[in-house]
């Protein structure tokens, strides 16, 4: 049995944050041939479950970098938590020094009010100024990050801490890079924390046994089955993990060159069906093998 893993954001979902007709085709076709998708996120299960329905689509899907994985009928198979100790010491670090930060659990993804507020406003006082192409697509992924399905405001962070729920992401954004670059470095220090980034203008920490590429290896033994003919498509920093573990890597138009030069293939954009592009290329290929 094949596997397809397939990234959401700048890889599955367009412009416009949906599932093409064409992509969801497509990976009903290679459902019907026995392979299964396999959907991994940076994104939230329960955002991912709501964009899936309205795409009508089920699949695995392994979700907030790796520390989840549900099956096709919403079953949770995995979850991998960041000590609520560690949590808090996290959040705090990023609350002193004003970063924008959601709070993902098993339940909710939870952001401060007055934070969303100012991070709006930098957005805003952005847009208003003569930006470049790089710096305009970041501000658009930034301000569609607001789409994400499970907000839930807070007033300050000892309201999250105080939920009893699974703490599994930390995300924190910055258009500063070197202040992005010092959370970073903060944050890999830590033995037990995994940190990656899915745009450039942000970083999400987990638990260090959870990455897309360690997610994915588990569902596949847990299934009995194997990577060895699996396909990964992606476009960013964390889904590097899971390129590494798969034979065919597939790398999104729309990503950036040091994505592509570790990848096996590129594809066309995510505006441009490049996921079902790279299913059909990928399903033919099998087929010529047989
Ligand atoms: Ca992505």
């Amino acid at each position: 049995m094949g596997y397809i893993a397939i990234d959401l954001d700048g890889t599955l979902l367009n412009h416009q944050n949906e599932i093409s007709e064409e992509n969801i085709k497509a990976i009903k076709y290679a459902q019907e041939s026995g392979i299964e998708v396999v959907i991994s996120t940076g994104r939230a299960y329960f955002d991912v479950q709501n964009i899936c329905e309205k795409a009508e689509i089920s699949t695995f899907v392994i979700g907030t970098n790796g520390s989840t994985i549900h099956s096709k009928d919403g079953m949770k198979i995995s979850s991998i938590t960041i000590a609520k100790d560690r949590v808090e010491a996290i959040v705090k670090w990023l609350d002193e020094r004003n970063f924008y930060y959601e709070v993902f659990t098993d339940k909710a993804i939870y952001t401060l009010k007055n934070g969303r507020e100012q991070f709006q406003n930098e957005i805003n006082r952005l847009k208003s100024t003569d930006l470049d192409e790089y710096m305009k697509e970041l501000v658009q992924v930034a301000e569609r990050q607001f789409d994400q399905f499970g907000y839930v405001l807070v007033d300050n962070y000892h309201d999250i801490l105080n939920k009893e729920e699974e703490f599994l992401n930390i995300l924190a954004c910055s258009f500063d890079k070197k202040k992005l670059e010092e959370a970073w470095n903060q944050f890999k220090e830590y033995n037990e924390l995994m940190v990656v980034s899915s745009a450039d203008h942000n970083i999400e920490i987990t638990n260090k046994s959870a990455s897309k590429g360690l997610a994915l290896e588990k569902l596949a033994f847990l299934m009995n089955g194997s990577l060895d003919q699996a396909m990964a498509i992606g476009d960013s920093n964390n889904d590097l993990s899971m390129f590494q573990k798969v034979r065919h890597s597939v790398a999104m138009d729309n990503a950036n060159d040091d994505i592509k030069a570790v990848c096996t293939t590129t594809t066309l954009s995510n505006d441009q069906n490049g996921v079902a592009h790279a299913i059909y290329q990928y399903m033919e290929n099998l087929a010529i093998k047989k």
